[in-house]
This record gives structure tokens, sequence and C-alpha cells, in this order.
């Protein structure tokens, strides 16, 4: 069992000191503390690969019945949830601010976002899963289906950073799909993963359709190793990679939603208040904890000193910690250090702070950033520095943007500000690209997430999220018995050279076949 502390007065930034490291007590329970001031916020058990077996064992007994439903009998139970988790959104954002850091408004925007998605898988699972009729194509004879089956019992492992709306990105869908699902989140956030989870168990029908184990890596190992269908992963590259081996020893199937290192494009026509706008939300949003944050950011040489100047006096306004802040607590002090490492790093190379720096972090507070005279070989260019931290660089022209943009390993999000941005959105390769806006992407629930490269494949969201969490079967049923039958031992004894002249006949350099390729191109236009 769980346990939670009532939450003590909220702590203003400038007076906490630096809050000590959640600690992981012995081998029994994990202890849960606030990233703002340190507080106990709760314990929970620390599970280890027995206790994970079992939920996964239950897990698969709450799939058969749970696919056994329609898809708008699932929808009408998680609809319940969803109620559920809006009825109690005070109380669940309080404890996102308490125990992840943001702030209160981000923490209901967070739980929003979520909300939404819940709902669109919900509602839109039944459509997208349908059964496909395809040609059969020479087998015209064939009635042929493509179909989408629940997989079974699904493994999600989340992060901290986002710890409602990026667990809920896997978990709506694969329910919605027709899977159990068995949940570990991270171990810096264990109380919000606990919370959710009550309120679907009041809310489901099937016992224990959403379970949670809780516990730092082991646990989470253990669960790539319990036999789940698949593994649904989001976190960081390294930890992916070791999640991909473990899944490897049993071919479990994995997703893998991984960090990255976004870049935003501002080409000389754009409207610069709006590219500023939006460089400074989208670098500094969830002080800049998100996978898609923006994370270098390419200015048209004839705007850079003005667009500059603007982001700096925009910045400069932003309040850090306290009530009315804008930016929270960082939630984990190891990523405080990341960041300090990559201004560090990056000053000793040349690079200007021109607002915030290594110098201003307090605690878990970390003052937003803005860095300029940034060069490629800096870890801020190289690495994810997941923290509010803004780096601009001056580019001559877009071409040369779109160069660098597609410079780093990684490829999850991206954004472009400019009349012709449209045009140029597709040269980005990424998983996603936000049009003279930030980050807009992961918050429309039909657009399908997920990156390239090192920021991992797969894709939650959308269409494609649901049909993530399925097996696709293909289905062709003899509809008519015809004379000659490939599919059989029982043909002529010159069947080959039969075969040869319909192979020459349909695919060679004959006037069929090119009257085929021709009526083929005349119908793609
Ligand atoms: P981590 O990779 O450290 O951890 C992710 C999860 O994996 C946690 O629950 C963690 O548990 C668990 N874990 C750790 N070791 C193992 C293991 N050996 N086997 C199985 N599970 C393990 O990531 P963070 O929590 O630090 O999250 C931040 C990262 O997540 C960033 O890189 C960010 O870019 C990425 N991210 C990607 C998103 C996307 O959709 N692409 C969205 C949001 C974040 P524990 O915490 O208990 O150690």
């Amino acid at each position: 069992m769980s346990t939670i502390v009532a939450p003590p007065a909220p702590a203003a930034a400038s007076a906490a000191p630096p809050p000590p490291a959640p600690t992981k007590a012995a081998v029994e329970s994990l202890r849960s503390t606030s990233p703002i001031d340190g507080a106990l916020l709760g314990e929970v058990p620390v599970h280890g690969a027995a206790e994970v077996g079992a939920a996964v064992a239950r897990a698969r007994t709450a799939s058969a019945s749970w696919a056994a439903k329609s898809f708008a009998e699932r929808a009408t139970e998680l609809v319940r949830w969803r109620r559920a988790i809006a009825d109690h959104v005070e109380e669940l954002a309080q404890l996102v601010h308490r125990e992840n850091g943001k702030t209160v408004l981000e923490a209901t925007s967070e739980i929003f976002m979520a909300l939404s998605h819940l709902d669109h898988a919900a509602s839109r699972a039944e459509k997208a899963l349908a059964p496909e009729r395809v040609s059969g194509g020479l087998l015209a004879n064939f009635r042929c289906t493509v179909s989408y089956h629940p997989l079974g019992v699904i493994g999600v492992i989340g992060p901290w950073n986002y710890p409602v709306f990026t667990p809920m990105g896997s978990i709506a869908y694969a329910l919605a799909a027709g899977n159990a699902v068995v949940f570990k989140p991270s171990e810096l956030t264990p109380l919000i993963g606990v919370k959710l989870v009550e309120l679907a168990a009041a809310s489901f029908s099937v016992p224990d359709l959403l379970q949670i184990v809780t516990g730092a890596g082991p646990t989470g190992a253990a669960l790539c190793k319990a036999g789940v269908d698949k593994l649904a992963f989001t976190g960081s590259t390294a930890t992916g990679k070791r999640v991909m081996a473990a899944c490897a020893e049993t071919l479990t199937p994995v997703l893998m939603e991984l960090g990255g290192k976004d870049p935003m494009i501002v080409a000389d026509d754009a409207d610069l208040a709006k590219a500023v706008d939006g460089a400074v939300f989208g670098a500094l949003a969830n002080t800049g904890q998100a996978c898609i944050s923006i994370e270098r950011c390419y200015v048209a040489e004839p705007v850079y000193d003005r667009f500059v100047e603007m982001v700096v006096a925009e910045v400069r306004k932003l309040r850090v910690g306290g009530d009315d802040a804008h930016l929270g607590a960082m939630t984990s002090p190891a990523q405080v250090e990341i960041v300090r490492a990559h201004l560090e790093d990056a000053q000793r190379r040349g690079a200007k702070i021109l607002t915030g720096g290594a110098d201003a972090i307090v605690g878990n507070f970390i003052q937003p950033t803005v860095v300029v005279d940034v060069t490629d070989d800096m870890l801020l260019i190289k690495d994810e520095t997941f923290g509010p931290v803004l780096p601009i660089i001056k580019v001559a022209s877009v071409e040369d943007a779109l160069r660098r943009a597609n410079g780093t390993r990684f490829g999850l999000g991206s954004a472009i500000f400019g009349r012709h941005a449209r045009e140029l959105a597709d040269r980005i390769v990424a998983g996603m690209t936000s049009v003279n806006s930030v980050l807009a992407f992961s918050a429309i629930a039909s657009l399908p997430f997920g990156g390239v490269g090192d920021s991992g494949f797969g894709r939650i969201h959308g269409d494609h999220g649901l049909r993530e969490f399925t097996r696709t079967k293909a289905t062709a049923e003899e509809r008519l018995a015809l004379p000659m039958n490939l599919m059989s031992f029982k043909l002529p004894g010159n069947m080959a050279t039969r075969l040869a002249g319909t192979v020459k006949t349909l695919y060679g350099s004959g006037p069929v076949a090119r009257a085929k390729d021709l009526f083929g191109r005349l119908r793609r236009g």
C-alpha cells in the first residue's frame, strides 16, 4: 500500500534550501519527496520481479475479459475514468505540483491535455481499428481483410517530466485498443501514478485492468522480462537502449519514446513577435523538461539581433518559484547538474550567457537562461539539456538552418517560422513539426507522436497510436474457386511454361504490360 503525506504550505523559491535527493529506502519502500522543498510526500513499496510477474499474470486474466467487450462498452468505462480524473483535477494538479515541481497551471494544463487524449482514444478506437477491405489484386477471387486485435498485456514505463500526460499517451490508447496495462512510473513521481490507478480501479468493471508497480530501475527491468506482449517505454535514450536489450531476450516488442534536441528555425520573413513568443515558451515551458522542448533556435542573420533582443526582454519578465511563478522547480537534482554542466561547458568554449546561467542556480531552481555564440561542439548543441535554456544561433540562410537542424542524432519534434515554413517543414528530419507555432502537435490527439534516430521509434497518439497496441492480421478468404489454383500441387504438367508466359504478359515489355503501366500512370495523375 502507498501512503501519502498531507502537503505543507507552498515554499518560495528564493528561500528554499537545496532539497535532498529522493531516497530509495533500502529494498522495501520508496520515499517520494518534493523537489520544491524536500518535504516527504509519501511512500510506495518497491516491487521486485515476483510482484511484477504476479501483476502481469493478473493483467492477463483481465485482458481476456476486457478484450471480449465491444468498443462501445470499453469507451463507456474509459469515459468513466476520464470523468473521475477531471472531477479530481485540483487535487491531482496539487499532487503533480508537489511531486514533480512544476507550477499548478502547468500541472492543470498537463491533466487537461492527458484527458483530451483519453477522450480521443476512447471515442476513436472503433473507427481506427475497424477491419479494412483491401484488393486481392491478381487473386481477385479472394476477399481480403486487414484487421486489428488487442495484443494482451502492455507494460508502460514512464518518465517524471510529464507524469500524467506522457504515460497516458500509451495507457489510454493501449486500453482503448482492448489491452490490459501494467504501469511503472518514474521513481521520482510514483504517487501521481498511484492516484491515476486508484481512480481507474473505481472506474473499470474489470479488476486489475490497469495496475501499477513501483520502484526504481530494477522494477522497470523486471517488467521488461515479465512476459508482457509489448513494452511502451518513455525516457532517456540511454535507458531506452537498456530496455530494448532486456526485451530482446524474450523478443518482446518495444515502443521507444526517447529524448530530443528539438530545433526551431526562424526565417527572415517570419512574424518576429510570434516567433519570439514561441521560442520562449517552447524552450522554457515545464522548466524546459520536455522531450519536445526547443533546445536549439536557428535565426536568419537579418533578424537575428532584433530576435535576441526581444527574447531576452521577454525572458527577463519570467518568475521562477513561488505562487505566481512561470517556471517551477526542476524535478530531479541530477538533471540540475546536467544543465549546470552544459552551461559551464558552453561558457568554457566561448558562449555568452545573456540572462540566467549556471551561477543563478539555487537548489532545484534554475533561472531561465539565454545563450548566444554557441558552436556545434558544445554539449548544449550535441546532447539533451532538459532544462530552461535557450541557445540562439545565427545562420546565413534557411538552407543553413535546415542543414544544422538535421545535424544531430535526435529527431523528435521541431518548429519553423516564416512565410514559406510549410513548404520547408518536411525537410526537417523529425517525427513532428509545428509550423508558425511550437509544441502544438503534442496537444492534437489525432496526430501521431514519436521520433526517429536516437529519439526512438513507434508512435503514440492518433490512429497510429491505437494500432501500435494491436497485432495486425491479414485474412484472405476464397470467394470463388478457379479452375487453376496456384496454391495447390494439383497443377498441369506444363505449368512452369504457362506461368512464364503470364509473367512476361503482365510484367514484361510487351503491349499488355505497357498498356497496364500507362493506365497506372494515368490513374496516379
Ligand atoms: P529515464 O530514462 O531515466 O527513466 C525512464 C523510466 O525508465 C523511469 O521509470 C525509470 O525508472 C525507468 N528505468 C530506469 N532504468 C531502467 C531499466 N534498466 N529498465 C527498465 N526501466 C528503467 O528517463 P527520465 O525519467 O529521466 O525521463 C526523462 C527522459 O525522458 C528525457 O530524456 C526525455 O527526453 C524523455 N522523454 C521522452 C518523451 C517522448 O515521448 N519521446 C516524453 C517525455 C520524456 P526510475 O525513474 O525509477 O529510475
